[in-house]
């Protein structure tokens, strides 16, 4: 037997229809909050990510899917969403379009990480990106619709996190302070962030490593060390969630994995799903867009992990209603009634209503057989009595009550059913 590919999962026709659902609300969310789709290829010039992403992130350092192709071009697959939407930004001179502007993407994103519950080799996110303001009201903007998806689904074990990160000069000073903390604590810093000390010191706040935590929990605040601007957007950020009601606590300490954030960072973050706890991270991302060719231009978004967002809807219970799967299941008592029944068919799917009917060419024993196992909520019968008398007898097979019905009134009875 051949096997999937370790850390990658199958979406079974059984679950697929949460995945939809899902993938709803996301589309209604952000088109309530003005942001349009866009979709950008599952692979790209490696380049875009080693200079979008940045060389010494775990991602491009560790974790990409990079190849070349048969024409000897390095190609990596996403590892994430924002380059490619970036790249596709400057390529489609997209800087010149009314700004700012707002795009959303649903998108599989690939990365060579330890499978474990919530962290997969192949994994999905939502992500929104807007682009073309630097003002905190944007920072506002795409946090409130993260949050209006985790309201929608009744969620309320979600908290914001929320720190900045400051701009390349303020982080350059903070850098050099936090070299010369960490430098005396070299002793108690695992290998990796050994090796970071000198070429990505923000990042040794990121290590999960109960030794580096220890190490982290005295360290200098990157927040004291703000230049007056990056303290002013900062300050104003925290006045609007103050207005518009939203909790968050500010965490000194949060950075993000990916070079190319500058400024205000945020998480969401669940107690609920483990260790893998972080189901939507985001902030500002000043220079990408000039990092990958373009003219300056501003940014902020997020990106949501999707089987995360799953592992805590399933943790709050959340109930997923299969509304797309057919209720009625059409049986014919033998075959001469057979094209009769798939007018019908024709005739109820054409008004919009699902229906099944054989495509085996089973007996109607076995025909009952099948929407019994199936799970059909009823049975409709097609014989000699339906066809000449144009009435039908509606079965459900769960509490066994029969109905019956003209022809003209199938259509509207069915859709009742599901309500
Ligand atoms: P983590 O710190 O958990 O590794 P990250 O900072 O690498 O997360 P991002 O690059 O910001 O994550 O990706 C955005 C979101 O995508 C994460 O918050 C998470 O929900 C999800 N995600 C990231 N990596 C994985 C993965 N390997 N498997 C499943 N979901 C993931
Ligand atoms: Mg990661």
């Amino acid at each position: 037997m051949i096997r999937i590919p370790r850390g990658t999962k199958d979406v079974l026709p059984t679950e697929s229809y949460k995945w939809q659902q899902i993938e709803k609300i996301f589309r209604e969310v952000s088109n309530l909050f003005g942001f349009q789709e866009i979709r950008t290829p599952t692979f790209e010039s490696t380049e875009l990510f080693l200079r979008g992403v940045g060389e010494t992130t775990d991602i491009v350092s560790k974790e990409m899917y990079t190849f070349l192709d048969k024409g000897d071009r390095s190609i990596t697959l996403k590892p994430e969403g924002t380059a490619g939407v970036a790249r596709s930004f400057v390529e489609n001179g997209l800087a010149s379009s009314a700004l700012p502007l707002k795009m959303y993407y649903i998108t599989p994103v690939f990365r060579y990480e330890a499978p474990q519950a919530g962290r997969l080799r192949e994994h999905h996110q939502f992500g929104v990106e807007l682009f073309g303001s630097e003002s905190p009201y944007a920072d506002l903007e795409v946090i409130l619709l993260a949050r209006e998806i985790f309201k929608r689904f009744d969620i309320s074990s979600v908290f914001l996190k929320i720190n900045n990160i400051g701009c390349p000069s303020c982080r350059k000073k903070y850098n050099e302070i936090l070299t010369e903390y960490l430098k005396k604590n070299t002793d108690k810093l695992c290998q990796t962030c050994n090796d970071r000390l000198y070429k990505n010191p923000l990042r040794i706040l990121d290590c999960k490593i109960d030794s580096c935590e220890i190490v982290k929990a005295d360290a200098p605040k990157i927040i004291d060390h703000l230049c007056p601007d990056c303290l002013k957007h900062h300050d104003f950020l925290i006045q609007l969630l103050d207005a518009s009601n939203v909790e968050y606590v500010i965490d000194p300490y949060l950075v993000r994995g990916l070079d190319y954030y500058t400024g205000t960072v945020f998480e969401f973050v669940s107690s609920v799903i483990g260790s893998q706890g972080t189901v939507c991270g985001g902030g500002r991302y000043n220079n990408l867009i000039t990092e990958v060719g373009g003219v300056n231009t501003p940014a902020v978004g997020f990106g949501m992990g999707i089987e995360r967002l799953i592992l805590l809807l399933e943790a709050n219970g959340y109930k997923f209603v299969d509304d797309k799967k057919p209720i009625v299941y059409i049986a014919t008592y033998n075959q001469s009634y057979y094209v009769y029944a798939l007018q019908l068919v024709t005739l109820l799917r054409k008004e919009g209503v699902a229906v099944e009917i054989d495509v085996v060419g089973r007996s109607f024993k076995a025909q009952l057989k099948y929407a019994n196992k199936k799970g059909f909520k009823f049975v409709l019968v097609v014989g000699e009595n339906e066809v000449a008398s144009n009435k039908f007898s509606l079965k459900n097979f769960e509490t066994g009550e029969e109905f019956l019905l003209d022809k003209k009134d199938l259509a509207i009875f069915i859709k009742n059913q599901r309500i």
